[in-house]
């Protein structure tokens, strides 16, 4: 399928539009989604003209580059238009600017725009399409938005209620890139496309699940926006609950956007709202501190750019989610994200009950573990045990493995280019809706009073570990343990 569309990117000179946007773009360019018929506007407050412009997504895109000709020609199709969002006389500018382009490049009326500027501005762009009649329903028109969105419920309804005041939420594209990743998206293959699985996935025959998003790195140049998130907005809030909801679902009736979003919202309500005391009980916190890691010397995160020396935000997050349905009752679902860890890496870990054998010792030690790999490596790994090989008849666990590096393999496409690729289909079942993250900020509100009120110091963890002792004994007091431990892999060789 050859897409007919004109895009509109605002924030055309930042950060996300030439790390993400202008790639996937040209991915779906050479992939032949989009040929002679499309055209991409590019926005924002400098003058730049449309050959600078061309030269910007061209360095963008360099990686990626096969053939010079087939670049230059892709480039073409881009104009820039310098525009300030709260002026209203340079809308009309961007849609004279528009309507030439659709007309010369036959786009039929179809409209995708990207807001890749901070939330703050989405409410008064999308008045101005409207006012400004730059929207038109002659084809369709999409929005497609990044996170944060919004900062509490408050806040996000704030900026739900500015968008759909123009756009209907069937029109609005939320990206949660992990939605986009190959393996997010094979939880729903993994479970319902076999029989094994499926049959046990409930309390009976579930003892824990364990969901982690782990980062090597710190805040980077990005600890301006960071401050004012941490963990639990920036990760548990959306990427960590979307994923949770996608395990704890029922199945859907049928597979389609709208049985999809509705088991997931069904799921995400069923998870207790905790008292601030139980926020308190079962949520952690932690900040990592200035420590060596692997022979190199680390930056606390109070002491990176752009953080308050006295910043009380977390860097780290880990609590249990307890879900009050007759599938889970009594089953947690522990999840942690933090910055600086042992090792980048996000998986999930479903630990079965130990099976009632009396011929072997079965405890949570030998349990059988479902392992689905996120990144940076895809796929997923079943822990069994078998009989150790020799004399005697002693048990081992044996790993079996699916697992490839996506990267290495390329044959995963990037999940920014997915995501672009759904909405051009008109299909949001990737993408986060509104009744998930309302429900969503409902859960961390919560948390984030219950912490708010707590004046005692941070938690602090090392660079290279696996967040503070807190997030340890969250487990130990359930009698369970994170099957994920690389601080092992590392102490045993002595870099910890
Ligand atoms: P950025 O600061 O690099 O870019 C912001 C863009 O907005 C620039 O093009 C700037 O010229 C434009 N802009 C600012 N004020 C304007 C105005 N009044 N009128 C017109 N244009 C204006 O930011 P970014 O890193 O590209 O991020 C954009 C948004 O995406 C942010 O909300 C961020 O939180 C979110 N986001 C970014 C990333 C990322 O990887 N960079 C990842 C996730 C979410």
């Amino acid at each position: 399928m050859t897409y007919q569309v004109l895009f509109t990117i605002f924030g055309a000179t930042g950060d996300l539009a030439s790390r993400k946007l202008y790639p996937s773009l040209f991915r779906l360019y050479k992939k032949g989604e989009l040929a002679e018929n499309f055209a991409v506007i590019g926005t924002a407050r400098r003058e730049w003209t449309h050959d600078y412009y061309r030269e910007v997504v061209l360095q963008s895109i360099a990686e990626l580059i096969t053939s010079d000709h087939e670049a230059a020609i892709f480039a073409s199709h881009f104009y820039y238009q310098s525009h300030d969002v709260g002026d209203a006389a340079h809308y009309e500018t961007l849609r004279r600017l528009g309507e030439t382009l659709a007309k010369q490049y036959q786009t039929q009326g179809n409209q995708m725009f990207f807001l890749a500027m901070a939330p703050h501005f989405f409410g008064t762009i999308a008045e101005h399409l409207k006012s400004e009649k730059i929207l038109t329903g002659a084809g369709f028109e999409r929005i497609v938005i990044e996170k944060p969105f919004g900062e509490s419920l408050e806040t996000a309804t704030k900026l739900n209620d500015s968008l759909t005041r123009v756009f209907s939420e069937d029109q609005i594209f939320r990206i949660d890139h992990y939605l986009g990743k190959e393996m997010i998206q094979s939880v729903s293959a993994v479970r319902f496309a076999n029989q094994m699985f499926e049959s046990l996935w409930n309390n009976r025959h579930i003892d824990n699940v364990q969901i982690t998003f782990a980062e090597a790195l710190g805040v980077e140049d990005r600890g301006g926006y960071y401050d004012t998130a941490g963990a639990l907005k920036d990760m548990i809030q959306n990427h960590v609950l979307q994923v949770l909801s996608l395990i704890a679902m029922e199945e859907p009736e049928v597979f389609d956007e709208a049985h999809i979003v509705a088991q997931k919202v069904k799921a995400l309500k069923a998870i207790k709202t905790y008292t601030l005391d139980e926020a308190r009980e079962n949520f952690v916190r932690g900040q990592y501190a200035a420590s060596s890691f692997n022979h190199k010397e680390f930056a606390g995160y109070k002491e990176e750019p752009l953080v308050a020396a006295d910043s009380r935000t977390e860097t780290f997050a880990a609590g249990k989610f307890e879900i009050d349905n007759a599938r889970w009752a009594g089953v947690p679902f522990y999840v942690r994200s933090g910055k600086r860890l042992t090792e980048k890496g996000t998986r999930i870990n479903i630990v079965f009950k130990p099976g009632g054998s009396s011929l072997f010792e079965q405890n949570l030690e030998t349990a059988n573990i479902l392992t689905i790999y996120i990144q940076p490596t895809e796929g997923f790994s079943l822990t069994m045990n078998g009989k150790k090989l020799g004399q005697g008849f002693e048990i081992e666990p044996v790993v079996l493995m699916y697992r490839h590096d996506s990267a290495y393999l390329g044959n995963s496409p990037e999940a920014y280019e997915k995501l672009f690729l759904d909405a051009l289909k008109g299909d949001g079942t990737n993408f986060s809706h509104w009744e998930e993250a309302k429900r969503a900020w409902e859960l961390i509100d919560v948390i984030r009073a219950a912490w708010d009120e707590d004046a005692s110091p941070i938690p602090q963890y090392a660079v290279g570990t696996m967040g503070p002792r807190a997030a340890h004994e969250l487990l130990a007091r359930d009698g369970h343990f994170w099957r994920w431990t690389p601080d092992v892999w590392y102490r045993e060789r002595g870099l910890l």
